[in-house]
């Protein structure tokens, strides 16, 4: 299918929506939900209640998304519209309730805030100890903005990068939106970056991740590839953008003033001979229906640079296999390869999105029997844990005991790499800190290790 979504509902729906015209980025927030005409057939109850959530869980949305990728029709269902919009059970009863007991007396923006800020302090802001584990250190001084969890790759968090085309109502980086300085990871300083890779030999990959590095000007961006190019940074192979671009803002690698000359910085890293690979976040193959979205894929793959993609597994959004074999193939079709499926972090509204282990195993496995071996590249379920990422292998019985296999895709150290591990079978549990070692082993091999590495 290459129209766009048919949305006969949409008032909205029309020449630029989807189709390659250029068009202006109109975004919408918390204080502009009055003027998304879309919402203006939902209840007064049901505004009343996106308006609560989202002054607590990051909201952000665009006109594209809105006009090209909703089916205004299918709402509250839609995977896009959950995934964007704001729904009541996002929050526990009681964060709404106090919440929404503000609004309901006309409270300050102010207090709005400030309460707000206590209750995401309850939301597991920096999960997998992402801030006092992972920052690395240079010539005595910490980096922030910089993470180097497993020995290839670092990770660079570019202050300007720290937002997104639109947000996700499930986002694990949600602490760096609120403007909370204390809980942002995030650096404007390309020269320690840079320093800090001419002294790491044994880094082969930069992660430039976000919020999404997409929304920066190319200009800026360069200031951050063009000096791997220089001597002494032959060591840093591949170079890979985390982004959402793809399905909230394609027009950034197509139409968007500086969009061409994006296209030629990536030339010119894979010229170099660099590999360029965007690490693309998708979440349902309606992302991948539109026009523009086909075209920016078409250009970005023309440079040279590989897509790879990966995205969690979200109750409410893509909790069912058919839905991850249909995106799993029509990426396999457009040229993007499938990288990961994610277990949904422990953090910001994770109950409402969580998917129990057991039945997140269970839907990769049967995604994966409906696609051929091009589509199997995707690893997973696999949670980004304290110790690395772990996958869930599969669901088996030994020795007449039921248990989870499992292995690290990645380990804080790199000797804990694809040794399988065995967990007791849980049908409830959804994150690694629920599981207990099977075989009334007392704890998992990496344990005594991982507490150690704590403690220093
Ligand atoms: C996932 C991840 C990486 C990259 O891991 P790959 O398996 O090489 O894709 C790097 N750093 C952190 C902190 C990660 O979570
Ligand atoms: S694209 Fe990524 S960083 Fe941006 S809101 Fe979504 S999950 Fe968060």
């Amino acid at each position: 299918m290459l129209q766009a979504r048919n949305h006969p509902s949409s008032p909205r729906r029309g020449a630029g929506d989807g189709t390659l015209a250029k068009r202006p980025f109109r975004v919408h927030t918390v204080q502009h939900l009055d003027r998304i005409d879309e919402l203006q057939g939902l209840s007064e109850a049901e505004r009343f209640d996106m308006r609560v959530v989202a002054s607590v869980l990051p909201f952000r949305v665009n006109d594209y998304v809105i006009g090209s990728l909703i089916d205004w029709d299918n709402i509250p269902n839609d995977p896009i519209y959950q995934l964007v919009f704001p729904q009541r059970g996002m929050l526990s009863d009681e964060t709404y309730a106090r919440m929404a007991q503000l609004h309901r007396e006309g409270a300050s923006p102010e207090a709005i805030r400030a309460l707000a800020a206590e209750l995401r302090e309850g939301l597991n802001p920096h999960p997998a100890g992402q801030l006092d584990l992972n920052t690395p250190e240079h010539d005595g001084e910490p980096l922030p903005g910089l993470q180097h969890k497993y020995r290839e790759t670092v990770l660079f968090f570019p202050a300007s990068g720290q937002t997104c085309h639109s947000y996700c109502t499930f986002c694990f980086r949600w602490a760096q939106f609120i403007g909370d300085k204390a809980l942002r990871i995030a650096s404007s300083d390309a020269a320690r970056l840079h320093d800090y890779l001419r002294a790491h030999p044994e880094v082969s990959d930069l992660l430039i991740t976000g919020g999404d590095p997409m929304v920066m000007k190319t200009r800026k961006l360069a200031e951050y590839l063009e000096p791997l190019l220089e001597p002494g940074m032959e060591h840093v192979q591949s170079l890979r953008m985390g982004t959402k671009a793809l399905t909230f803002w394609p027009y950034r690698f197509v139409t968007d003033d500086d969009a061409d000359a994006l296209l030629r910085q990536f030339e010119k890293l894979v010229a170099a001979g660099r590999h360029v690979t965007v690490m693309a976040h998708f979440n349902h193959w309606r992302e991948l229906e539109t026009d523009i979205a086909h075209e920016a894929i078409r250009r970005i793959r023309a440079t040279g640079a590989e897509i790879r993609s990966q995205g969690p597994l979200l109750r409410h959004i893509n909790d069912n296999a058919d839905d991850w074999a249909r995106l799993w193939r029509e990426q396999v079709r457009l040229g993007v390869i499938p990288y990961y499926m994610f277990v949904e972090r422990d953090t910001g509204a994770r109950h409402y999105f969580e998917v129990p282990l057991a039945r997140a195993w269970t839907i990769y496995r049967d995604a994966m029997q409906q696609v051929s071996g091009l589509a199997r590249t995707a690893r997973g379920p696999s949670m980004s844990a304290g110790p690395g990422k772990v996958e869930i292998q599969g669901v088996t019985e030994i020795h007449g005991e039921k248990v989870f296999v499992l292995r690290f895709l990645q380990g804080r150290n790199p000797d804990w790499v694809q040794r399988p591990f065995f967990a007791r079978y849980d049908e409830q549990a959804t994150w690694l800190d629920q599981l207990k070692p099977a075989f009334g082993e007392s704890e998992f091999f990496f344990e005594a290790e991982y507490r150690a590495m704590q403690s220093r």
